[in-house]
């Protein structure tokens, strides 16, 4: 059985991966309004990839005997200024969610509750990743520079993403 505090940790956490659901659509959306579609479409599937985030973690509170709790869903920012501002933002949001996960791992730890402490390590594993991805699009973003050719076929690359 998961602890009390660990299930309302890992509820919590469920909130939180839709929370970035709600963002990353948010930000799909924008990217629409200024025809940017290879971005949109990053984004459309990053949302769905919090998704499932948010389901492996409520799928294992079930497995574990827990009572799974949803949350409300804050409302995400739905305006930015530019591309690079976007991702800035998925950034910061990343890095707060990685903080999240560790904090998670450090009560795992504590409580010494070793399958709660298995499953974060892919999340552990998974936000390497998120934050890689934001940091290489923002390069990418600040060497296309004011060149709006560029930028479109930065816009193409991203809109390959399956
Ligand atoms: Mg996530």
């Amino acid at each position: 059985m998961l602890s009390k505090s660990l299930e309302h940790a890992l509820n919590k956490q469920v909130n939180r991966e839709m929370y970035s659901v709600y963002l990353y659509l948010a930000m799909s959306s924008y990217f629409k309004t200024v025809s940017m579609k290879g971005f949109a479409k990053w984004m459309r599937i990053q949302a769905k990839e919090e998704q499932s985030h948010a389901v492996k973690i409520y799928d294992y509170i079930i497995a574990r005997g827990g009572k799974v709790t949803l949350l409300d869903i804050e409302d995400p920012k739905a305006k930015w200024t530019s591309c690079g501002k976007v991702f800035e933002e998925v950034s910061a949001h990343e890095q707060k969610v990685t903080g999240m996960i560790h904090a998670l791992v450090d009560l795992a730890i504590r409580e010494k509750d070793h399958a709660t402490f298995e499953i974060l390590r892919w999340f552990v594993k998974e936000q390497v990743g998120e934050e890689m991805d934001a940091r290489d699009i923002i390069s990418q973003i600040s060497i296309v520079g004011d060149r709006p050719g560029h930028l479109f076929a930065l816009d193409h690359t991203l809109g390959k993403r399956e």
